[in-house]
């Protein structure tokens, strides 16, 4: 019986990923244990949290703010305070989960690679900046990559039994987010509470306007190609409203395998925890075919959400290019999330920031977070008029 207790550190555990993860855990107690927890926001949730599972370890690193590293009343808790990158790798962990967000996500998931951990990874960005480091590296360190991302547990689940060679093309489903069908006259107007309300899916700030302009899915396109080594013209994109189906892959013989549930995201953040057991989880709802009379496909369009073709130009150029590309979202994301910007800013200012952008074709970890640096200066320029 213990031994299928597997022992997991939640990395991000106060974000909405990070507390669906909890979630899981909360209902299968005989499959998992928390033996670290690590935030760096919403004090009073992760001490909450800490009460709640008792963690032997504990991570707080304020993004916030530079002042004291451990605040005095989680002190008073009985846990051990690490950094993130030591939880990362610590001995008594068996599965990381990073569902840290944005580039504070890199420095834990390489860490754990190195260490040759089980990494159940939601951070897009550490793959999107460094796929190729930490891809290579997990294969000298034996790590294994187990995706939380709802669209890539969906690919990995049809390579299930399958030969990964004989896979021929990834069909990345996106919802269209909360303005699919609209001009981009109609996107000009865009407020941020219409940009925050996501048709389907319970996400994170950050995620959700990146959901609504499709950058979202031009970063799982980066992700898809590393996670999976796929050329980056054989990983397409379709809309699908009904957000059912997760993604789709297709074999050498024509054969396409699909996978479909309810979008919850407890369900892909549970299958990479239990793999390869799959284990029934009573608060994950099931798909109500009563309520489906259909299921569409459609094109992305190009012209009116360019975030998702800005994507796909950086990962196929490479080099710091995705990291940029990174960068600048995150900047443009706050800034219109600010009320600084408008929606259609954000393509806008993320494109201007590449054109500008002199790459590197094969940098190291330094180098990646210079261009980070960087991105994130010379769209604050751009937005200021200082160029
Ligand atoms: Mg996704």
């Amino acid at each position: 019986m213990g031994d299928l207790v597997k022992r997991l550190a939640v990395l991000g555990s106060t974000g909405n990923l990070g507390q669906q993860a909890l979630d899981v855990v909360r209902a299968l107690p005989h499959r998992f244990r928390i033996i670290g927890l690590a935030a760096g926001k919403n004090l009073d949730l992760l001490a909450e949290q800490i009460n709640e599972f008792k963690p032997e370890l504990v991570g707080y690193s304020p993004v916030d703010n530079g002042g004291e590293r451990v605040p005095a009343r989680l002190t008073d808790m009985k846990c051990e305070f690490l950094s993130l990158e030591d939880i990362a790798c610590h001995p008594q962990v068996d599965i990381v989960v990073i569902t840290t967000s944005g580039k504070a996500g890199l420095s834990p998931t390489l860490a754990a690679v190195k260490a040759g951990k089980s990494i159940a990874l939601a951070n897009k960005e550490s793959l999107v900046m460094a796929g190729g480091i930490i891809t290579s590296e997990a294969k000298l360190s034996g790590a294994q990559i187990l995706p939380i991302d709802s669209e890539h547990s969906a690919i990995w689940q049809c390579l299930n039994g399958e030969e990964p060679k004989t896979a021929r093309q990834i069909i990345l489903t996106a919802s269209g987010g909360p303005f699919r069908d609209y001009s981009l006259a109609q996107l000009e107007e865009v407020t941020v509470a219409q940009a925050l309300k996501h048709p389907s899916w319970r996400m994170g700030r950050k995620v959700t306007i990146d959901s609504a302009t499709l950058m979202n899915k031009g970063l799982e396109v980066i992700e898809a190609h590393w996670l999976f080594n796929m050329p980056f013209d054989s990983i397409r994109v379709l809309i699908h409203p009904q957000c059912l189906i997760h993604s789709m892959l297709e074999f050498e013989d024509g054969t396409i395998k699909a996978q479909l549930s309810y979008p919850d995201m407890r369900l892909p953040i549970q299958y990479a925890l239990s793999y390869p057991d799959r284990l029934s989880n009573p608060r994950i709802p099931r798909v109500n075919w009563s309520e489906i009379n259909q299921l569409t496909f459609e094109e992305p369009d190009l012209n009116a959400f360019p975030c998702l073709r800005l994507a796909i130009e950086a990962g196929k150029q490479g080099g710091t290019f995705p990291a940029v590309l990174c960068a600048a979202d995150e900047v443009a994301v706050e800034l219109f999330l600010s009320q600084r910007i408008g929606f259609v800013d954000i393509a806008h200012f993320i494109e201007r920031t590449l054109e500008q952008h002199q790459a590197l074709a094969h940098p190291g970890i330094e180098e990646i977070m210079a261009a980070d640096t960087w991105g994130r200066e010379e769209i604050m320029k751009l937005v200021n008029g200082d160029r």
